[in-house]
């Protein structure tokens, strides 16, 4: 079949490379694709936040499924202009997709399924929402309710702070002028992956992220500078109480408030005391948690996928290994920050790729035979074993061959996990 994959990030290789490995695979197509990408699939440059260009080129060039890797064309409704066409999509609908650009839906859902998360309010009005800060004290947690690529979230330890959060809400920092006010919840973070098609759901792994850039999780928050799956803290029991209480209700919601929910659902969660409540989620695969995850599930991803859209997955089941992955992002110096484009990175033509290690692209492009930095997050060394720790050896194995001195990644990704051991 001729595959179709929106997307150019370290996500979209991790995809495209384990899709490449199934033998239903026939022609592999990236859009936009990057220089790791273009060495195994055909890249194509259009602008995938466009309905009608994205149409165009699945009717022109015979697409069969098409796999959309970020969030931008799933808030814009690509995934329904390619279905109302007759296409096969992997990815929510416009409308289903509020649960990640939406804060206050997602919370609404939760409420009208009764899915444990923070108590929370929102607010249109300044004043209001200072007042309500002020009676309920700190610490407290302000977010602007559009999507703000993570930068419109901060958990503030003082009302002082809360407050100056909520003022430059409404000076409109983030767009919109809606903020949702939620109570903090302490404990410890990690990600869940669950395919869902519109009825049926089916976990496909684990993983935790590491978002600060700093050792010792420190500095400002990123995309994500490194992960690992599974995550331990997220036991078989705890799973099985989140598809309980937390994912099927929330499917069941949206499909009876008429937005079946197609695609992957990434709670976010927060366990605390052998409980796990939602902090949010996102409706596609997270990045680097993919490639930890795509690493670990390899070809079957694609039959998990396709029976994910034609709403198969009652009768599909995981192939699991009892194995690891850990991946590490290598970022432009600078980055979170300003950062320059355009070095030279060396060292990626000589490693052997397999199943156990491979450096997925992301802010890459190739110019003469040369991969160049064009991005803040540039590439993503991944290791898989069957432990943690072998998988955390390989995966900076990898990063130790890369020869690129405009570049950096944290030294401790998995610290927690591991020391766990
Ligand atoms: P991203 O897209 O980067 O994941 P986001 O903008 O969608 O972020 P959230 O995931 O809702 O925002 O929040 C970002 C981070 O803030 C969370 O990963 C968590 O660490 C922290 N956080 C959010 N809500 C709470 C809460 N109620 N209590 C404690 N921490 C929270």
């Amino acid at each position: 079949m001729n595959i179709l994959i929106l997307g150019s990030g370290g996500r979209e290789h991790a995809l495209a490379w384990a899709i490449r490995q199934n033998p239903k695979c026939d022609r592999l197509i990236v859009a936009p694709g990057n220089a790791g990408i273009e060495r195994i699939a055909d890249c194509a440059r259009i602008d995938i936040n466009s309905r009608a260009d994205v149409l165009e080129f699945a009717e022109d060039n015979a697409i069969d499924f098409i796999v959309i890797g970020p969030e931008a064309p799933l808030a814009a409704g690509v995934s329904d202009a390619l279905r109302a066409a007759g296409f096969l999509v992997f990815g929510p609908s416009q409308a289903a997709s509020q649960l990640e650009a939406s804060k206050a839906f997602t919370k609404e859902i939760c409420d009208a399924c009764g899915a444990p998360t923070a108590a929370w309010a929102r607010f249109t009005d300044a004043a209001a929402a200072r007042d309500y800060v002020s009676a309920q004290g700190a610490p407290i947690v302000i977010k602007a309710d559009g999507l703000a690529a993570g930068k419109g979230v901060t958990v503030a330890e003082t009302v002082a702070q809360a407050h100056d959060a909520i003022d430059l809400i409404f000076q409109g920092e983030f767009g919109d002028t809606s903020v949702v006010i939620e109570e903090f919840m302490a404990g410890e973070e990690a990600s869940f992956f669950i395919l869902c098609d519109g009825t049926d759901c089916l976990p496909i792994g684990t993983a935790q992220d590491h978002k600060r850039v700093g050792e010792g999780d420190t500095g400002p928050n990123t995309g994500g500078m490194g992960a690992y799956s599974p995550a331990p803290v997220l036991t078989d029991a705890l799973q099985e109480q989140v598809m309980a209480q937390i994912v099927r209700p929330t499917v069941a919601e949206m499909a009876r408030q008429g937005m079946p929910f197609q695609g992957v659902l990434y709670a976010g969660l927060m366990i605390e005391n052998g409980q796990a409540r939602l902090v949010e989620y996102n409706v596609r695969f997270g990045d680097p948690e993919c490639q930890a995850l795509m690493m670990r599930l390899g070809a079957q991803v694609l039959d998990l996928l396709l029976a994910c859209a034609e709403g198969r997955l009652a009768e599909t089941r995981v192939n699991w290994a009892d194995d690891h992955a850990m991946t590490i992002v290598m970022a432009a110096k600078g980055y979170p920050g300003a950062y320059e484009k355009g070095s030279v990175i060396s060292g990626l033509g000589d490693m052997a790729e397999s199943s156990f290690e491979m450096v997925f692209h992301a802010g890459t492009s190739s110019d003469q035979g040369q991969i160049i930095a064009t991005g803040g997050r540039v590439l993503a060394c991944t290791g898989r074993g069957n432990t943690l720790a072998e998988a955390h050896d390989r995966a900076y194995r990898l990063v130790d061959m890369i020869d690129w001195p405009e570049g950096f990644c944290r030294r401790d990704i998995g610290w927690r996990a591991l020391s766990q051991n």
